[in-house]
């Protein structure tokens, strides 16, 4: 995943993330909120409920009170006899045997008084069974009750009055008959009092189911206040009881559960919380390595290919800050693998990262771009060529893994930045020059030219002729005759491709290794040897000799197309030599010897062409079964340039000789050189002074001669 993507993947999932808490914590708040609003509006509507019920109680109370003083006083005062009595002289000891005395202790009333019919004076009166002064106890708001009361026929009138120890109830009616038969004179006053006691507050708490009921001077705070007032309205007092509360009541009944409800709500919340924010967390941990990631190179920790581009991205171009890219191929690191195994080629490539991030204090980067091809983004004032010394030092001493002594070389392109060069444009210069520096050799540093653009258009032009001139046959084939050493008679021909283009010819030199590298050997391969057995069918006396590149031989179907070509155009196997040089036979030893087995098999011969040259050795010579090795032309010419030339060259042949291989000369150019290397043991010489390489027609027209002569 890119690091653009997975960052836009990780926000889009972090906002889902906090959306979905969110939305979570604002569903739960909304419904505790409801639950909360429920609970309290119910605990609240109950005790309002119930103190309504407690006020009307109160008043009820109250009402039962008044109601009972009222009745006592009335079926006291209209009555005959009293009537009688107190218009009569014993008036006041009537009174006393009647109500006063009773007074001392009696329910109903704590006090009887009689005022005489002038409205002021006192007949009887009498608290608790004694007299009593009642303006004394009453206050003048006694004598304004009388006033009202003193009509006839009026029911009694009643109300709570201030005394001198607190507050009573006094109910007051004129003393009057049953039946009144005539208008009534002036009238005496009965009135009863009762005092408000606590035990009557007590008696009237227990039948109105009023708890804790009790009289006060002023109204309590939290507390359920009925006032009372005197006759004139003025408030005297308060009946004060407490409120039952009984939603507060079971509130605090179901409180416990509704606050284990809350914790696990609480702890619910913060668990949604907790895990929301750790998964937006881990959402954020997963981007930022999947962001590392995608720029990054697991094995080395080096920004990968991508890192890179954006990194140069980033630096724009070099107008603003110039700078150079380096790509370092490492060379030999294909053997390390294959020799101490990928865990010891992982292990130097880590020690290379580290010591190529470090060699320079202006490597401002460092990547890693393939297997063993590195990249150095350099910002500073070292030299391309100071830079390129610098980096080949750190390959001039072997490397140590866990003992072992490990030596790699490199190879190195660089590219600067000139102009507004893209980042992937920048790469490519790199690597072109890389690729160049490879194929000058190891160990070299080759800077980006554009000549390189140039070239490798042409090389790409040359490809595409070459693929032309493959297809319509324009590649011939010339042939070199090959000398018995004994009898200088033609004993075979060595077929070679010849290109002639209407600019010239091209040397095989150029256009082989070129169909190599472009995957058009094979098919210049079956050309040649189709075309050298075609001419060679004319002269079924000589061998024939076809080059053959190492890299067909690697292709397993080789083997099998050369023998159906033979079928084809019906040609004695044993007339056949295949000449390979060794080069690339080690890069796939096993696919090389089951196509040489196979050939053999039905009776080809194959020769080591170049031996002494290069990578040619007596080891190959052994392993593949060579039936011939070929000296290489440089050893013949070596003839000439010094004394042990001649002894390089018997050496060589001894040695084919106990391996009782024959040996061929190439490239003999002199009667001497024909004449020492005969001498030495070689059976067969092919060079100028034998025969240059000559049309199919020189050929025939050569041996005619021969055959004449
Ligand atoms: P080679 O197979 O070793 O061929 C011998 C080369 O030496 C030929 O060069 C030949 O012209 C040259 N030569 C022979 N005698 C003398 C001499 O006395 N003096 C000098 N100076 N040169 C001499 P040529 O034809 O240019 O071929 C070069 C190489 O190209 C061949 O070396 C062979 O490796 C390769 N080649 C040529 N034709 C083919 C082909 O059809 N297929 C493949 N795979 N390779 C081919
Ligand atoms: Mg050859
Ligand atoms: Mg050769």
């Amino acid at each position: 995943m890119s690091s653009n993507l997975a960052g836009r993947y990780v926000r889009t999932q972090t906002s889902s993330i906090i959306a979905t808490t969110v939305f979570f914590l604002v569903v739960a708040l909304v419904l505790t909120g409801l639950v909360a609003h429920v609970v309290i509006t119910m605990t609240r509507s109950a005790n309002e409920i119930d103190d309504a019920r407690a006020s009307r109680a109160a008043r009820a109370a109250m009402g039962a009170f008044v109601g009972r003083l009222s009745g006592t006083t009335t079926d006291n005062a209209i009555w005959d006899d009293a009537y009688s009595a107190v218009s009569s002289p014993a008036a006041a000891d009537w009174a006393y045997e009647n109500w006063g005395k009773t007074s001392e202790d009696y329910a109903l009333y704590d006090g009887a008084i009689v005022i005489g019919p002038d409205r002021s004076s006192i007949v009887s009166a009498y608290a608790k069974g004694k007299p009593f002064q009642p303006s004394a106890f009453f206050g003048q708001g006694f004598y304004q009750q009388i006033n009202v009361a003193a009509d006839p026929g009026r029911a009694p009138v009643i109300n709570f009055i201030k005394t001198e120890s607190g507050i009573a109830l006094i109910a007051s009616q004129a003393i009057q008959p049953f039946e009144a038969t005539a208008e009534l004179p002036k009238l005496s006053t009965l009135s009863f009092y009762k005092e408000f006691t606590s035990e009557v507050i007590d008696t009237l708490s227990n039948e109105h189911e009023l708890e804790g009921l009790r009289l006060e001077t002023t109204p309590k705070p939290d507390f359920l206040n009925t006032p009372i007032t005197d006759m004139k309205g003025a408030v005297i007092g308060y009946l004060v009881w407490p409120s039952k509360a009984p939603g507060s009541a079971v509130f605090h009944q179901v409180y416990p559960y509704i606050a284990a409800a809350i914790v696990i709500l609480a702890l619910f919340l913060i668990g949604v919380l907790l895990v929301g924010a750790s998964e937006a967390r881990r959402l954020r941990q997963l981007a930022q390595t999947a962001i590392f990631e995608a720029d990054h190179d697991s094995l080395s920790g080096l920004l990968n290919r991508h890192g890179l581009l954006n990194l140069l991205e980033g630096l724009g171009n070099s107008a603003t800050s110039p700078h150079r890219l380096y790509l370092v191929d490492l060379d030999g690191f294909k053997a390390v693998n294959d020799a101490w195994g990928h865990a010891v080629g992982d292990d130097l490539i880590r020690l290379v990262s580290k010591a190529l991030t470090a060699c320079h204090p202006e490597i401002i980067a460092t990547a890693r771009l393939g297997g063993d091809e590195f990249a150095l983004a350099h910002v500073g004032s070292a030299t391309c060529g100071e830079m390129e010394k610098t980096i080949l030092a750190l390959f001039a001493e072997p490397f140590k893994i866990d003992g072992r002594t490990i030596e790699v070389g490199a190879s190195i392109g660089a590219a600067g930045r000139n102009g507004d060069v893209p980042p992937l444009e920048l790469l490519r210069r790199a690597d072109m020059a890389l690729y160049r520096a490879k194929a000058n050799g190891r160990g070299q540093a080759i800077e980006y030219d554009p000549e390189l653009d140039r070239e490798r258009q042409r090389v790409a032009e040359l490809e595409g002729q070459l693929k032309n001139a493959i297809s319509s046959g324009a590649i011939e084939a010339v042939f070199q005759p090959l000398v018995s050493a004994s009898t200088g008679a033609v004993t075979g021909l060595e077929a070679l491709a010849r290109w002639r283009t209407a600019t010239g010819n091209i040397s095989p030199e150029i256009f082989i290794p070129l169909a190599e590298r472009c995957g058009l050997i094979d098919a210049l391969g079956v050309h040649m040897l189709r075309t050298s057995i075609e001419h060679a069918k004319s002269w079924p006396d000589l061998a024939l000799s076809v080059n053959v590149s190492p890299i067909q031989l690697c292709n397993p179907e080789f083997a099998a197309e050369v023998i159906s070509v033979l079928q084809e155009l019906d040609f004695n196997p044993n007339r056949l030599t295949l000449e390979i040089t060794e080069g690339v036979l080690m890069t796939n030893p096993d696919q090389a010897r089951r196509s040489i087995d196979q050939l053999k098999r039905v009776g080809i011969k194959f020769a080591l062409d170049d031996f002494g040259c290069g990578y040619a050795s007596i080891g190959a010579l052994r392993q593949f079964g060579f039936d011939r090795m070929k000296i290489d032309r440089s050893l013949v010419s070596a003839l000439d340039e010094g004394a042990n030339g001649a002894d390089v060259l018997r050496a060589t042949i001894s040695l084919a000789t106990a391996l009782r291989i024959p040996v061929t000369a190439e490239g003999i150019e002199t009667a001497r050189q024909a004449a020492i290397l005969r001498d030495a043991g070689c059976d067969q010489l092919q060079g100028y002074l034998m025969g240059k390489p000559m049309s199919a027609y020189d050929i025939s027209s050569r041996l005619e001669e021969e055959s004449v002569a």
